[in-house]
């Protein structure tokens, strides 16, 4: 007879689980592994709640195996360490974002690009030796070294946990993009968790920054709060057309279905449109305005564990963190709700060390 996931592992472990499309979730025990000579065991005390997390809790993409938990913006505290483990020590504050385990061997991996292993393992919903892998809403989590960040002294604990998926998420392809030249323009389209970040990325690198979104209440905030210098309502056709060419590169974080075509229209000659947004129906891409203009369309996913601590320590230096609203683990479901009608401001992240009362 198959174990329980209370105790396929030696570990006993809790947290919230969805277990049907319907995108809610409900308290959970399941087990997790002993930790081995080259792991680190974190007692989580706060994640952040991804658009992805919903995608998958919701089946979106057809490959979400129930129960599920969720959580990849994880941060926490070391409680234990094994042998090997050299760099980090119990107490020191560490992060664990979307990807715990890799092949170690391949191309990708040497090349410190482990987020494109063929044989990557993610915190959450993969099949790992025999069992799945849990995320972060849970009381603690055990994770391979190699997949653990140093979270820098002067970052905030809770907003600074969606660096480790929706900050990385951004910077990395602005980075590989070359979307960082001084004085160029940023586009961000979609202003959620991902694109509120894009935002401060841009200006930390210099550029103009225009929002692109269809939520005209977000307009006020993104310019006076986070720093954006002119914001664009998508579905508004007059607005579209006056920005027409005028945009170097754009960020497309957009979580929904939705057609790129009026975001090629805002570009320039050479504009490049980078899609880290992950919609379920495949994008139509019309040839002629590429083809056209010489632009470009490209994709990027999160990023490997060199550049993540790049990006946290460059948060660090330039003071990026995230504008979080803090929930306990009992709230997440209205949070769901919520983000699934883009009303966060901007990221929800879940205070889990004071959400479990048996910690
Ligand atoms: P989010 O906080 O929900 O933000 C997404 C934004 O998209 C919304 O705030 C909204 O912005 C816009 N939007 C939503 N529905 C729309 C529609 N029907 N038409 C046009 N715009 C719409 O989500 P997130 O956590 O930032 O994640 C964004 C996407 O990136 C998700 O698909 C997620 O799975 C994906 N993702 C990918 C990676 C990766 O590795 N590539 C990593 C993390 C997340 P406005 O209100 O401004 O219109
Ligand atoms: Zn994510």
């Amino acid at each position: 007879m198959a174990k329980s996931y209370e105790t396929e592992l030696p570990l006993k472990a809790f947290g919230w689980a969805g277990t049907d499309t319907s995108g809610t979730l409900s308290p959970f025990n399941f087990s997790r592994r002993e930790n081995g000579d080259d792991d680190v065991t974190l007692k989580i005390l706060f994640c952040g709640v991804c658009h992805s997390d919903l995608h998958t809790l919701k089946n979106d993409w057809g490959f979400t195996t129930y129960p599920v938990v969720p959580g990849h913006e994880i941060v926490g505290v070391v409680t234990k360490i094994g042998n090997n483990v050299k760099n980090f020590k119990v107490g020191d504050k560490v992060g664990v974002g979307v990807m715990v385990e890799s092949c170690q061997t391949c191309e990708n991996c040497q090349q410190d690009l482990e987020n494109y292993c063929p044989k990557l393992v993610f915190t959450y919903n993969s099949p790992y030796n025999g069992t799945r892998t849990y995320g972060g809403y849970s009381d603690f989590v055990v994770v391979h070294q190699r997949y653990v960040l140093q979270f820098p002294a002067n970052l905030p604990l809770d907003a600074g946990a969606p660096l480790l998926c929706a900050g990385i998420t951004v910077y990395s392809p602005m980075k590989y993009y070359g979307m960082t030249e001084p004085g160029k323009h940023l586009g961000v389209a979609g202003l959620g968790g991902l694109g509120h970040v894009a935002i401060k990325f841009g200006k930390a690198f210099g550029l103009k920054v225009t929002v692109i979104s269809t939520t005209p209440n977000k307009k006020s905030e993104a310019i006076e709060r986070l720093g954006a210098d002119s914001f664009i309502v998508s579905n508004d056709p007059e607005q579209m057309k006056a920005a027409t060419g005028t945009i170097d590169y754009i960020i497309d974080t957009i979580s929904a279905d939705h057609s790129v075509l009026p975001l090629l229209g805002l570009l320039k000659l050479n504009g490049k449109l980078v899609t880290v947004g992950l919609p379920s129906k495949p994008l139509e891409v019309p040839v002629f305005p590429l083809v056209g203009g010489r632009k470009l369309i490209g994709g990027s996913n999160f990023g490997g564990i060199k550049e993540t601590q790049e990006m946290l320590d460059f948060c660090a230096k330039h003071n990026i963190t995230a504008d979080i609203e803090l929930i306990k683990m009992d709230q997440i479901n209205t949070a769901m709700e919520r983000l699934s009608k883009a009303d966060v401001k901007y990221r929800f992240v879940i205070d889990v060390g004071n959400s479990f009362s048996s910690l």
